[in-house]
């Protein structure tokens, strides 16, 4: 079975490029030069170069002795956290900046959302000497003020956005309604394995570094480079994406995502996408989403912001639809007390995203002798806040 999209930009029914016409020549340019781009000597040696030097890759491959031993069996953590601005998200800007210079584009937007992919797309900015421009929800400028201010002393132009919620989606439109006026200089750096194709193979592309460290890890350390399960946090499936993409053809190995239960998947408060969305299409693709009876995308919701995402990545919806990975949830308070349990067992605080992956330790039937990655996407520097008012230390 072959998992990777197809040369009209398809996982199975999912993916496509739902766009306006106005937005046609960025989009068919792109996806006519992507690939050559990337796969380019040049642009690999630049690009591993970056990894290493730039973002510290390869990120340890870390056995969790004492985490493993509270649930008797074997985990190890893929620490994206250690990564230059604390996650995964640079792997991805690294990568969209090189290809970006090569397609001679001397400005950059982009949406965000907790301000990770924000900091993220002006770090790499900063690093080339680039215009920045960032979209972000009005509510979302005033929520996440420190990763602002780190946009603006990286040099970004950070625009608040007060249409509709305020939130990611209307950031996202405002970014490509900005594309569509600037389609000559400008490159629009996408933040997860969402939007129309080609971003979601992209992105999955430069974030496929991921499982590629990890099976030459696991071989080293464990004699062989597949694992029982690799389990991932899931908001628009990023990270997700690049722990699985060279597992993807490998149907031994068990592959889960979890999702943002919020206050539960009944609550009405969630971001569990896949759980209680129907398919549609949104922000360029046709995928899962969260919406309404008269086809309105609904307003999700999860503790953490990074998840709280009403739409899902093509090839996680295909994914999902052919059974090849599994999809479970995790609610706030289950996140909370997994987060403090690796704080407590290991002495590390994680991003609230990652903690869902975390979670599914307690859901999962996990053997003495399996051995289950745990993607950890993120630090949880950013969290500090959210995390004592919930414990009150
Ligand atoms: C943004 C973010 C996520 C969610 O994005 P994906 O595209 O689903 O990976 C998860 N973890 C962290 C730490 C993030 O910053």
């Amino acid at each position: 079975m072959n998992y990777h999209v197809n040369e009209k930009g398809y996982y199975g029914s999912f993916g496509g490029a739902w766009i306006p016409e106005m937005m046609f020549p960025n989009i068919d340019e792109l996806r006519r030069r992507y690939i050559e781009i990337i796969e380019s000597d040049a642009f690999r040696s630049e690009f591993e170069n970056l990894l290493k030097d730039y973002a510290g890759r390869p990120s340890p491959l870390y056995y969790a002795a004492r985490l493993s031993e509270h649930y008797s069996t074997r985990i190890y953590l893929k620490r994206e956290d250690l990564n230059h601005t604390g996650s995964h998200k640079i792997n991805n800007t690294i990568g969209q900046i090189l290809l970006a210079e090569k397609l001679g584009k001397t400005r950059i937007i982009a949406e965000t959302g907790a301000g990770q992919h924000g900091v993220a797309t002006a770090t790499v900015c900063a690093l080339k000497g680039i215009k920045c421009v960032i979209y972000m929800g009005a509510l979302d400028v005033s929520r996440q003020a420190p990763n602002v201010k780190k946009m603006k002393m990286l040099g970004a132009e950070v625009i608040p956005v007060y249409s509709g919620n305020q939130t990611l989606k209307d950031a996202t439109n405002e970014a490509m309604r900005d594309w569509i006026c600037h389609p000559d200089d400008t490159h629009y750096i996408i933040g997860s394995v969402v939007g129309p194709h080609p971003y979601p193979d992209m992105v999955a592309r430069f974030q496929s570094v991921i499982s590629k460290e990890m099976k030459l890890q696991l071989q080293e350390k464990t004699g062989n480079p597949n694992p029982t399960r690799i389990i991932a946090c899931v908001g628009g499936g990023s990270n997700a994406a690049g722990a699985f993409y060279h597992y993807l053809e490998n149907e031994e190995v068990e592959l889960i995502g979890v999702e943002a239960a919020g206050k539960g998947i009944d609550s009405g408060e969630t971001a569990a996408t896949l759980l209680v969305g129907s398919p549609g299409v949104l922000h360029g693709s046709r995928t899962v989403l969260m919406q309404n009876e008269d086809g309105q995308v609904t307003e999700p919701y999860s503790v953490s912001a990074g998840l709280d995402y009403p739409g899902i990545g093509p090839l996680h919806a295909f994914l999902y639809e052919r059974g090849r990975a599994k999809y479970i949830s995790a609610t706030d308070d289950e996140v909370m007390k997994a987060a403090l349990l690796l704080t407590k067992k290991e002495g590390i605080i994680p991003a609230l995203e990652s903690a869902h992956a975390l979670a599914a330790l307690e859901k999962i039937e996990a053997g003495a002798d399996d051995i289950n990655v745990i993607n950890l996407s993120g630090s949880g520097n950013k969290d500090m806040e959210t995390y004592l008012k919930y414990f009150g230390f």
